[in-house]
């Protein structure tokens, strides 16, 4: 094997959930033959009308004069131009912004526009000063933790908690009096909605935390991988927040299109041009193919419609088949907490002192023919210990609903046998 670097031997580690999925994938093959209730994927399903609606878009690529130009060709570092002009009229009309063409960059998956960020931002100066990348909110995505290529840069902070302990709910809230953005933070970062927690931060809590930033000229990045108005992955009311040191940040992998690897940063101009360089050193531009059949769904506002009509409600009944199972089947003396289901693809389960760690009842779970993710590998950048990093579960609403009902019944037994045995 060759020798790494520091980089390398960092980069080449499996980071958060990548490891835990491993883990997965070697327990469902040893146990072939036994029957899993797999709620731990991250992948969201292949709905029908959705995958319609990209076959659509494909055939009239297809038959159109342009396909030559979208596949054969080189293009530009930004983007396929009519992805950015479709993404521009479309965000102009629904929240009466001014975008123009300069204000947008595609970047092939979200993933890699967090990575740019991070390190165009993040990490040390000329001077030899270290910008923070902050996470205002911990429990956050887990993809998080592999982006900054100096990990010492990722600073996370404790939330707070809203407990309604009669109906077994809580909430997570961004802590502002812990909170700090300064001249030494590089830029801000969170997911709205929430992977893993499917939290919203409200319109103010995130207006509050820009505010914080705008002073010191500090960007922040609001991945709307789960947002409105496409995939639209949120149940409660909430508004996209723009200005002028935010960055608007878009996937199109929740919206059926994960395969292409589509992101979308939507921001200031010199923010934008920074990491358009960085992509041009890195992979020169996305792949096409899935921009074109993208501007169309965009431009006919079959990708808005779906989202809102197919995509939302399906998940957010799987969250009410999970809340009304928990429900029935959790001990009620027992001290369980379900986050609030406001958004994105997951439940986030809180077991307060629970006798073992969260991989501990994760084991005991595939035991019982259950798979659900720890939820200890969501809060990257959080060094220092909490408990409550141990206490919690991620359940991905991707399961059937039998699975789904299955699963919290079974994982209600464990829950009580756990405690009980303490
Ligand atoms: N951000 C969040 C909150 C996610 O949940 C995911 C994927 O699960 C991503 C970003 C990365 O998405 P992609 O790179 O496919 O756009």
């Amino acid at each position: 094997n060759p020798a790494l670097t520091k980089i390398g031997a960092q980069m080449s580690n499996l980071t958060g959930v990548r490891a835990i999925m491993k883990d997965i994938v070697e327990t469902l093959k040893a146990g072939a033959g036994q029957e899993f209730m797999n709620l731990s994927a991250g992948n969201p399903l292949i709905l029908p009308e959705v995958e319609q609606l990209w076959r659509d878009c494909t055939a009239e690529l297809l038959a159109s004069s342009e396909y030559g130009e979208v596949v054969c060709r080189y293009g530009s570092s930004q983007g396929y131009a009519p992805l950015i002009e479709a993404i521009a009229n479309d965000f102009n009309k629904r929240y009466g912004l001014n975008l123009s063409d300069r204000n947008i960059l595609i970047t092939p998956g979200s993933q890699s526009l967090y990575f740019y960020a991070a390190n165009a931002f993040g990490g040390y100066t000329n001077n030899g000063e270290l910008k923070q990348i902050v996470l205002p909110l911990s429990p956050d995505y887990t993809g998080y933790g592999g982006v900054c290529l100096e990990q010492e840069a990722l600073k996370a902070y404790k939330p707070t908690l809203d407990i309604d302990a009669a109906a077994h709910r809580f909430k997570y809230r961004p802590d502002f009096s812990q909170l700090s953005i300064t001249e030494s933070t590089g830029c801000v970062l969170f997911s709205r909605p929430c992977n893993p927690t499917g939290n919203v931060l409200s319109d103010d809590e995130v207006k509050k935390i820009a505010a914080l930033a705008a002073p010191h000229d500090v960007p922040v990045l609001i991945d709307s991988a789960y947002a409105p108005p496409f995939p639209a992955l949120n149940f409660t009311e909430m508004t996209p927040v723009f200005g002028e040191n935010i960055l608007h940040c878009l996937s199109l992998s929740k919206a059926g299109l994960p395969g292409e690897r589509i992101g979308v940063a939507i921001g200031d101009e010199g923010i934008i041009q920074a990491l358009e360089s960085f992509q041009t050193n890195l992979c020169i531009h996305p792949s096409r193919y899935g921009q074109a059949i993208a501007a169309s769904a965009i431009n006919s506002g079959a990708l808005a419609k779906i989202a809102e009509e197919v995509i939302r409600p399906f998940y957010q009944k799987k969250f009410a088949v999970l809340e009304d199972t928990l429900d029935t089947a959790m001990p009620k003396d027992l001290p369980w907490f379900l986050h609030r289901g406001e958004g994105a693809i997951f439940a986030w389960l809180w077991l307060q002192d629970l006798p073992i760690t969260d991989w501990e009842f994760y084991q005991e779970l595939k035991q019982v023919g259950v798979i659900v993710v720890p939820g200890s590998s969501f809060f990257p950048g959080l060094r220092e210990e909490w408990p409550h990093k141990h206490q919690c579960l991620r359940i991905s609403l991707t399961g059937s609903d039998a699975e789904i009902v299955t699963g919290m019944q079974l994982l209600a037994q464990v829950a009580e046998r756990v405690y009980q045995r303490a």
